[in-house]
């Protein structure tokens, strides 16, 4: 059976994987990033990563990283300082060169949002979004079996949609992002002038689960926050689904009851039937859609 490589890049870590043209993970492989070091580490890292996995019969590369990227030469746009140096890289130049396969590349977000689409929680969909919550908040649409990216790649940053004009400063630049509100950090942050010093993703789902009421309430309120950015996706997109991924995705229903709420009372009537649910794949969407840039031949 066909099978390619698929590579997701993060901030810490470099996953890779064998996957083969159904989806399922043949082989594996984790190895460090170290974002920070530089453009050099990373890319010995990554040869590492890609290495470590290859064997025969492997049709091409697909690689997922943090940061903008311009899906038709392969070169990073942008990238934020947990990938030092990392914007000019020309990737898919450097990874064709070097393995001798054709190679896509793309941002993460959309490389999740293609993983679950292609083998995850949004299978058959015709318009998809995918949201990863996690330290910052990472997005993907999948439209008719295609990435949506607007006109130069560097679109679909559903995290950066202001919800207020003058609130917060976002690390972006902009102003009241829903990623300065919703976020891992956000939440934290929250949660400490509440009073609360939590500071693990896992210690907060424990405190929601045992019916912790300062943090039942924090959640609650980014939920509701994450409900308004969703209702203007909502009357954007009229998405058939939304995904949740990432750290924050997984407290679940006391996440997802705030939003579904405010989608319920403000979404233009029209859409409101959209399934708001988890991502499926997990950790795995990264690898996987990044896979499916290969089988799909970069899905545009
Ligand atoms: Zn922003």
């Amino acid at each position: 059976m066909p099978k390619a490589i698929g590579v997701d890049i993060g901030g810490t870590k470099i996953l890779s994987a064998v996957i083969d043209e159904k989806g399922n993970i043949v082989k594996s492989l984790r190895v460090p990033s170290e974002g920070r070091e530089g453009r050099e580490k990373i890319l010995s890292h990554l040869y590492e990563a890609i290495e470590g996995v290859l064997m025969n019969d492997i049709e091409g590369i697909g690689i997922g990283t943090a940061g903008q990227v311009d899906p038709d030469t392969g070169m990073i746009v942008t990238a934020t300082p947990n990938l030092k140096d990392w914007a000019g890289t020309p990737l898919k130049d450097i990874i064709e060169e070097r393995f001798n396969l054709p190679t896509y590349v793309d941002n993460d977000g959309n490389v999740a949002a293609l993983g679950e689409w292609w083998a995850g929680g949004g299978r058959g969909a015709r318009c998809l979004l995918c949201l990863t919550i996690g330290t910052g908040i990472g997005s993907g649409i999948i439209y008719n079996g295609k990435v949506f990216r607007g006109a130069k790649g560097v679109g679909a940053e559903l995290g950066h949609m202001s919800i207020k004009y003058d609130g917060i400063r976002c690390n972006c630049g902009g102003v009241g992002c829903i990623e300065a509100y919703a976020s891992g950090p956000a939440l934290i942050r929250r949660l400490q002038e509440k009073g609360k010093s939590i500071t693990t993703p896992e210690e907060i789902q424990r405190c929601a689960e045992s019916g912790d009421k300062i943090v039942l309430e924090a959640i609650e309120e980014i939920g509701t926050l994450l409900g308004y950015a969703t209702v203007s996706f909502i009357n954007i997109f009229n998405p058939d689904i939304i995904l949740l991924s990432g750290g924050v995705s997984n407290l679940g229903d006391f996440l997802i009851n705030p939003i579904r709420k405010v989608v319920d009372t403000y979404a233009l009537p029209g859409g409101r039937d959209v399934k708001i649910t988890r991502a499926t794949l997990g950790e795995q969407a990264g690898v996987v859609g990044a896979s499916a840039l290969v089988f799909l031949k970069g899905a545009k």
